[in-house]
């Protein structure tokens, strides 16, 4: 039986954030197929796969054929227990894909090779460097034509603002795809195939020496020059590799690869199975000493709630990081923000992917817990005998707004007690205009499907049928000046800018373009925005 700590020192916690299409859902595959997790390609959620059965909980997701919250995959490999954090993008993308992130330990950043740093990459980093998290990139499609390699590191370090240190590096591209040099082994892993293998099958790679003769019939003459110019230019130029800085998040390894093809997948887990963090101390927020995660028994926090698939019953399903020791079903845990002790015990369904109900979890992990109702994002469970509190899970910013009323005015009650339960869960965000009253309410969602979800939910949870008008803001921003520092009405800002405030009093701006949110610090010195709501 292995101990606390080995369980502990062979989690890696992670997420993959990219970009729609770069081909996240394709690599996750390729790591469950490789790791022997799953037997076919096709089983990985996703747009175009049967597995949404086992996730529809609501008519919504069986409309479009998604699915509406995320989940985690676990799997063994090479000794390490390892939990993918899934996180939604495409049109599911919502807030939910950002809190998923403050239960990782780890990014993996998949960047279309052509496309480079896209839209929604950039967003997702940045919440990723929020935390400092150590973050990995796999720059994917190979096989295809891609951007100048060179050009690609200088993206991502001038958009991001993350070093990078290539682990590999590609010899050719498209149809001269011939591999990737390792630059720690110093050999070439070749790319055997025509760009089109059979997406199951792992392609070939034999191993050689740069500069070895037989290099030239390999991969070309002409690709191997390239190559040993390539490298002089890397070794003599690049960042030294630094453990440290990669752990602190400052410097992203970066590999080379062929997800489609599985090319390169197999280097890219283990290098990152052997560089990724086991999971480390969480701070307690009231005494700011570091929650060890052996040493101390149990502990977590919610990231997450998941609404249930049962209409006729409001429970609900909080997802729970566990940030130390072990957790065993049936034991007793202090919900810190409820200030009760509760039993973890029959009705506590765990969930996997596939709804297992699970017996034992360790820190790293994430469970499932039946909720009745009593739980907020961000709570904290812990060990009633060892009593922490982790800070909260902060506010992102929306990104859409419209202002949303009832359509039958003599449902106003339920109106507003649906409006307010579903942002108490975290399912949108409502602000109010600074002086007005809850008649008409502004929602911000970070992905337009939480709009119809909120919708979906009032007129089945709440029978109230609502109206919602677009809004044409663009940008929020939390005021982060101490609270009665700053006169808010007194704010010299674009006519178009409006001034609300959201549900625990905290003070912001909807602009309708970026510009305007510069005019606004050019014009008030000493205003602090943020945009991150509630960071502890
Ligand atoms: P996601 O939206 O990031 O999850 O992306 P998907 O994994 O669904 O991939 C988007 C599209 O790119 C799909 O058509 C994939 O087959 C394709 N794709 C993914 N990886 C590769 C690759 O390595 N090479 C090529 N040529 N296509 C790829």
């Amino acid at each position: 039986m292995p101990s606390l700590a080995e369980e502990v020192a062979s989690r890696r916690t992670f997420a993959i954030i990219s970009h729609p299409d770069a081909g996240k859902t394709t690599l996750t595959e390729k790591l469950l197929l490789y790791t022997g997790t799953i037997q076919s390609a096709g089983s990985v959620k996703g747009k175009s796969s049967a597995k949404h059965a086992v996730s529809d909980w609501m008519d919504i997701e069986k409309q479009r054929g998604i699915s509406v919250t995320s989940s985690v995959l676990q799997f063994t490999y090479g000794g390490c227990c390892v939990n993918i954090l899934d996180t939604p993008g495409h049109q599911d993308f919502s807030e939910d894909t950002y809190r998923t992130l403050m239960a990782a330990d780890a990014a993996v950043m998949v960047i279309d090779g052509a496309k480079g740093v896209e839209a929604q990459t950039e967003k997702l980093f940045k919440v990723c460097a929020l935390r400092g998290i150590p973050i990995f990139t796999f720059v994917n499609k190979l096989d295809r034509e891609i951007r100048d390699p060179f050009e690609l590191m200088d993206e991502i370090e001038t958009v991001l603002g993350i070093g990078t240190y290539p682990m590999n590096w590609p010899i050719g591209c498209g149809r001269n795809f011939r591999g990737v040099f390792d630059r720690a082994s110093r050999h070439v892993l070749a790319f055997e195939g025509d760009g089109h293998a059979n997406a199951t099958k792992k392609v070939g790679e034999i191993e050689a020496e740069l500069g070895a003769p037989e290099l030239d019939e390999l991969i070309g003459e002409e690709n191997h020059h390239a190559l040993m110019d390539d490298i002089e230019l890397l070794d003599g130029a690049d960042h030294e590799f630094d453990l440290e800085a990669v752990r602190k998040g400052k410097l992203s390894p970066v590999f080379f690869g062929s997800a489609l093809t599985n090319f390169g997948v197999e280097p890219f887990l283990k290098d990152f199975l052997r560089l990724a963090p086991a999971p480390s101390a969480h701070t307690d927020a009231l005494t700011g000493e570091p929650v060890d995660p052996v040493d101390h028994p149990f502990s977590g926090f919610v990231f997450k709630i998941q609404a249930n698939m049962d209409k006729n019953h409001r429970d609900r399903i909080a997802f729970l990081r566990i940030c130390s020791g072990k957790f065993e079903r049936g034991m007793d845990a202090l919900h810190v923000q409820g200030g009760r002790k509760i039993k973890l015990a029959t009705g506590t369904a765990m969930m996997a992917d596939d709804r297992a109900t699970v017996d034992e979890a360790y820190a790293g992990d994430i469970v499932g817990l039946f909720d009745p109702g009593m739980f907020s994002i961000g709570d904290t469970l812990c060990a009633p005998s060892a009593r922490v509190q982790f800070a909260g899970i902060p506010t992102f910013a929306p990104e859409h707004f419209a202002r949303v009323s009832q359509v039958d005015t003599m449902k106003r009650k339920q109106f507003v007690k649906g409006m307010e339960e579903l942002a108490q869960e975290g399912a949108i965000q409502i602000f109010r205009e600074i002086g007005a009253g809850m008649e008409s309410v502004i929602v911000g969602v970070v992905g337009v499907l939480q709009f119809d979800v909120l919708e979906q939910r009032l007129k089945s949870e709440y029978h109230v049928g609502v109206r919602r008008q677009p809004l044409g803001y663009t940008d929020i921003r939390w005021i982060a000046n101490e609270p009665g520092s700053i006169d808010v009405a007194e704010l010299n800002l674009t006519r178009d800018t409006l001034r609300v405030e959201d549900m625990r009093g905290g003070k912001l701006l909807l602009f309708t373009s970026p510009w305007n949110v510069d005019w606004a610090t050019e014009h008030n010195p000493g205003l602090r925005l943020s945009e991150f709501g509630n960071v502890t």
